[in-house]
C-alpha cells in the first residue's frame, strides 16, 4: 500500500489561494483521481497550521499573521464531509507554545498530525523572506540548533509523524553548510525518535528543491532505520501533479535499505502496512 500523507490542496501563495477555490470537493476528487491513477490508496491532506486564524494563539510572528486567512473548522468539516480523505495538518513546533500547539490539536479529530519546523526563533530556514542564512550565524550552529529542535518535536508527543526531517539542507550549495560529518548533526534527532516512538517522514520534496535530494539524506535514513523507526512516505505535494513525486526513487531507495513496511494512520492510531 502506497501513501502520501503530507498533501496541500492549494500552493503555498497566500493571496491566489482562498480557501473557497481549493477546499472543493472538485478540487479533492482532482488530488484522488491522480492519486489512483499512481497507485496511492492512501490519501491525506495536511494544511499548513499557519493558514488558520487559531494559529495566532499558538504564535503570532509576522508571516503567520500575514498567513492566518482562514478557518480551521472549516476546513476540518470541508475534509470530512465532503472529501474521503483522511484528515492531516502540518503543525510547526514552536519551542515553548507546546501547550498551545496541545491545546489547538486535542480540540480537532485528526487521523494524523505532521510536526514540521520550518524557522529557528523567528528565522525561517525555507524561504527567501526571514531568512536565517546570511544572518551571521555559522552553518554548524544553525544545523545544530535545526536538529535540537526535531528533537524536541519528537520529544513533545505533539506529533505522529516529523516531517522533512533535515529541511535545514533545503538550499543545498546555494546556503552555507558544515563541513563536519552530518552523522554528527543527525545523532540527537535520531535519538529522540527512537525514545519517542514517532514515525519519520520520507519526503520526496527535497528532490524538486535545490537541493535535489530526499529528505531525510540517505546516511540520515540509515541512521533511523537503525534505530527502529517506522517511515511515513509523502510527496509535500501542493498541487494533484506533484502527488506521489518521484516514488519509484523513494521506492528503490527503501528497498535497497530493506524497508517493506509504510505506517499508516487513522483516528491517530498506527499500523503498518506492507508496501507491495
Ligand atoms: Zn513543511
Ligand atoms: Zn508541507
Amino acid at each position: 500500500m502506497l501513501t502520501d500523507y503530507h498533501v496541500h490542496l492549494r500552493p503555498d501563495e497566500v493571496a491566489d489561494t482562498p480557501a473557497e477555490r481549493f477546499f472543493t470537493a472538485a478540487n479533492a476528487e482532482r488530488y484522488r483521481e491522480t492519486a489512483a491513477d499512481r497507485g496511492i490508496a492512501e490519501l491525506g491532506v495536511a494544511e499548513h497550521v499557519y493558514r488558520f486564524t487559531q494559529a495566532l494563539d499558538v504564535w503570532d510572528h509576522e508571516f503567520w499573521r500575514e498567513c492566518a486567512l482562514d478557518d480551521l473548522d472549516e476546513y476540518c468539516g470541508f475534509v470530512r464531509e465532503e472529501t474521503d480523505l483522511k484528515l492531516g495538518i502540518e503543525a510547526d513546533f514552536v519551542p515553548g507554545r507546546e501547550d498551545r500547539i496541545a491545546n489547538l490539536l486535542e480540540q480537532r479529530d485528526w487521523d494524523f498530525v505532521v510536526g514540521s519546523v520550518h524557522f529557528l526563533r523567528d528565522r525561517s530556514l525555507d524561504t527567501e523572506d526571514y531568512s536565517i542564512w546570511g544572518s551571521g550565524e555559522s552553518p554548524e550552529r544553525i544545523w545544530r540548533r535545526y536538529f535540537d529542535t526535531i528533537a524536541e518535536s519528537a520529544l513533545s508527543g505533539l506529533y505522529d509523524i516529523i516531517g522533512h526531517p533535515d529541511l535545514v539542507k533545503v538550499w543545498g550549495d546555494r546556503a552555507p553548510r558544515p563541513d563536519k560529518d552530518l552523522r554528527y548533526f543527525y545523532e540527537p534527532a535520531v535519538e529522540a525518535f527512537a525514545e519517542s516512538g514517532v514515525a519519520v517522514e520520507l519526503s520526496t520534496a527535497g528532490l524538486r528543491k535545490p537541493v535535489g535530494e530526499q529528505y531525510p539524506a540517505r546516511p540520515y535514513l540509515e541512521m533511523i532505520l537503525d534505530a527502529g523507526c517506522p517511515i511515513a512516505l509523502s510527496s509535500d505535494a501542493h498541487t494533484p501533479e506533484q502527488l506521489g513525486f518521484r516514488y519509484e526513487q523513494a521506492l528503490e531507495l527503501l528497498d535497497e535499505l530493506g524497508v517493506e513496511e509504510l505506517a499508516v494512520f487513522e483516528r491517530r492510531q498506527r499500523r503498518m502496512e506492507p508496501i507491495g
